[in-house]
């Protein structure tokens, strides 16, 4: 069983996807964080998949730390609830402080911002600026393209075995639980 943790950052879509399933994941996601007593930490708005992760977690007694950009209050509708809501003034700081609160990071499915936050974790650990464990949570083969490119950049001799070891897959929300519980 994976060592527990008690807070995990989680990069996500601020939009809903075509498909229902993806909110679904992201409050399943935060109801389990909520019963197995692990703080959210999140980009703090209330819209698509990162407001669904945010009342996932707050509705079932979990507690959800939020940090957003006084710019962005506006536009990704900052979680009132969240038991902390930081607002910072810039991006950069959003990142910081999201990647100092959680001991490990999960990506579910998102767009360009979501990309944006996981990658910079990838390579600051390539990089040696921390050891904390990367997740994807690969639901729908949502990230299945972007793990051929990593291989594709593998074989152009661009990364290497072990900087691609540094992240780590599970396919669905119950093998991710697995991981946890088993
Ligand atoms: P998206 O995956 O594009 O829906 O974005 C997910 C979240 O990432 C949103 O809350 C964006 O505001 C946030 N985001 C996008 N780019 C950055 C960045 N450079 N630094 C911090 N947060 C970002």
């Amino acid at each position: 069983m994976e060592r527990k943790i008690q807070s995990l950052t989680v990069f996500c879509a601020a939009r809903s996807g075509n498909n229902s399933e993806y909110e679904s994941l992201a409050y399943d996601l935060g109801n389990w964080l909520a019963k197995n007593q692990i703080q959210l930490v999140y980009g703090g708005g209330s819209t698509g998949l990162m407001g669904a992760l945010a009342r996932g977690c707050f509705e079932n007694g979990g507690y959800v730390i939020g940090i957003i950009p006084e710019a962005l209050k506006a536009r990704e509708l900052e979680f009132k609830k969240a038991q902390e809501l930081i607002v910072v003034s810039t991006m950069h700081e959003r990142k910081a402080q999201m990647n100092l609160r959680g001991e490990a990071f999960l990506t579910l499915p998102g767009g360009f911002g979501t990309l944006e936050e996981v990658f910079e974790v990838i390579t600051w650990k390539q990089l040696g600026f921390h050891n904390k464990p990367i997740y994807f949570l690969n639901h729908k083969d949502y990230f299945t393209p972007l793990f051929e490119f990593i291989q594709h950049m593998k074989s152009a001799q661009f990364i290497s075995d072990e900087d691609v070891s540094r992240i780590q897959s599970f396919n669905d929300l119950q093998n991710w639980k697995k991981h946890w519980e088993n």
